[in-house]
């Protein structure tokens, strides 16, 4: 089967037990380009069977000799893994970016070369987990054996559909687990660089299966009796009712879903520092991000400098295609993506909020998806352009009167998942930093690490990706309790 991202538009059959299987049904997506709102490329989307036929390849892969390998030995495998991926990096940035629309800029990192890198990290966890952990207890001694949790159901969204698949399958393949990843319709085409790349790395039948499909086809896969945890990211109304039936089913379950994150400008802040980051903090991905910091906090003394600073910094940047390397703003997903932004800025307005840049379709950009970048003065956190999600490159910026009323507004969320602290004192901002009650923070700056665990609190989910404890949900621990005489 080609590896040839040029050939690969037209993906006919689902990526089950190590080979190419077709659909049991007929029901596909054409994938569009965001730029230009036309097809290029179609996939099959799964249907229930599909996904059964993935579940038990995954199990029969779990029960087989998977099952037995040791982390070392599955480290190897990973490394071959993520080797195969880092030769397609580029391709399949470019790939994701006709998909979604990010910038190629971005893509080239959060979708080609992080996903190897993520492997590579977990693959080096996996080595360290073949020791069992003898401990001596207060009565005998414990033997802490760590297993696979089993198999893993995958679901994921199209905003960066190859880290995010990447933070559930690396740590899945370290700790001996096999996985079936349901991609997002929109980004269909791109999940199947895992398979080309499994292919290619030798990863054993069943350890990885690729079925696309659409909600049903996700719920299918959450409440299959033959799947032992679930991996989720997502919107947190699908958040909601996967952590539901997986309470009802007893089944673990990380839940990675929404975000309204603010950027506290402290009185002291390097406005000039924000304003060169604020694109990477506040619209990466054409503000489809997860953490994107949509809510500015401005002291009430600065207030009017950081707005009009904040709209000229945001009007100069330059719209258009995602893979034109000049290009910071591209256009959002889909036309109902795009409506729906749209819709919420004119909520926005009705509202009495005051657009001061941006606020529509770009003049020219009609065909695609795009929306201007757009920022929003004059609203309080109450109104609901401050308190929703856009997901679309739309700015609130909302004045404080100290620091304390400024953490209060940042807190004053139904998320907690991202957060950005600007000032000139760094004790300062850590201490700001500690009072924000989200998963994480950045002081002048925003990095996802994967050494940091990634993650958010309230509506913004349950558990954590990256880092050693991005490990710790996909293994299962047994405690054997030793007789003195054992050995
Ligand atoms: P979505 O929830 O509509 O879909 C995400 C995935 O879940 C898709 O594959 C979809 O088919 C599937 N799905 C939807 N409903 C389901 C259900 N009931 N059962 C099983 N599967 C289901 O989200 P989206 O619009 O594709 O993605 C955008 C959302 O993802 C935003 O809210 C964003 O904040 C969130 N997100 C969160 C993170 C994070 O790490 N916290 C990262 C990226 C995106």
């Amino acid at each position: 089967m080609s590896n040839d991202l040029a050939n690969a538009v037209d993906r006919s059959a689902f990526f089950v037990g190590g080979d190419w299987v077709p659909p049991a049904g007929t029901e596909r997506v054409d994938v569009l380009e965001a730029a230009t709102g036309t097809a290029f490329g179609s996939a099959a989307l799964a249907g229930p069977a599909d996904v059964d036929a993935a579940v038990a390849a995954a199990g029969d892969a779990l029960h087989g000799p998977w099952g037995a390998t040791t982390g070392a030995e599955r480290a190897t495998v990973m490394r071959r893994l993520a080797a195969a991926l880092k030769t397609r990096a580029k391709d399949t940035a470019a790939l994701v970016s006709r998909e979604n629309g990010m910038p190629r800029s971005l893509s080239i990192g959060a979708n080609g070369f992080s996903p190897p890198l993520m492997l590579d990290y977990y693959a080096g966890l996996a080595e360290g987990l073949d020791a069992d952990d003898v401990r001596s207890g207060m009565l005998a001694r414990v033997r802490v054996r760590r297993g696979p949790v089993g198999v893993v159901a995958a679901v994921t969204p199209w905003n960066y559909p190859q880290a995010l698949a990447a933070m559930k399958i690396a740590p899945a393949l370290a700790a001996g687990c096999t996985v079936v990843l349901k991609a997002a319709p929109e980004t269909a085409l791109d999940a199947y660089v895992w398979a080309d790349a499994a292919l290619e790395a030798g990863l054993p039948p069943g350890v990885l299966n690729i079925v696309p499909g659409g909600r049903e086809a996700g719920a299918h896969l959450v409440a299959h009796p033959g799947v032992d945890k679930v991996a989720f990211t997502g919107s947190t109304a699908a958040g909601r009712a996967i952590g539901e039936v997986c309470g009802r089913l007893l089944r673990p379950v990380t839940l990675e879903l929404g975000g309204k994150s603010a950027a506290l400008l402290a009185e002291d802040a390097d406005l000039d520092a924000f304003l060169t980051a604020l694109p990477e903090v506040s619209l990466a991905n054409n503000g489809q991000t997860c953490h994107a910091c949509t809510r500015i906090l401005a002291p009430r003394g600065r207030y009017d400098e950081i707005v009009d600073a904040i709209t000229d910094t945001v009007r100069s940047l330059p719209v258009g295609d995602p893979l034109d390397k000049q290009t910071r703003i591209g256009p959002l997903v889909s036309a109902a993506q795009r409506d729906r932004v749209l819709g919420l800025v004119t909520a926005g307005r009705d509202a009495g909020g005051r657009v001061t840049t941006g606020g529509a379709v770009p003049a020219g950009q009609e065909r695609g998806w795009f929306v201007e970048p757009t920022v929003f003065a004059g609203v309080d956190n109450d109104s609901a352009i401050a308190r929703e999600e856009v997901f679309g490159p739309v700015l609130c910026v909302l004045p404080y009167d100290d620091t304390d009323d400024a953490v209060r507004i940042a807190n004053d969320s139904e998320y907690g998942l991202g957060g950005t602290v600007w000032t000139t004192d760094l004790d300062r901002g850590q201490a700001i930093a500690d009072r924000i009650r989200s998963g994480t923070v950045g002081i002048n700056h925003y990095a996802l690490d994967v050494l940091g665990p990634f993650g958010g609190v309230k509506a913004s989910g349950l558990g954590r990706e990256l880092g050693p404890e991005g490990l710790a949900p996909y293994v299962d621990l047994k405690s054997v309790y030793l007789t003195p005489e054992s050995r």
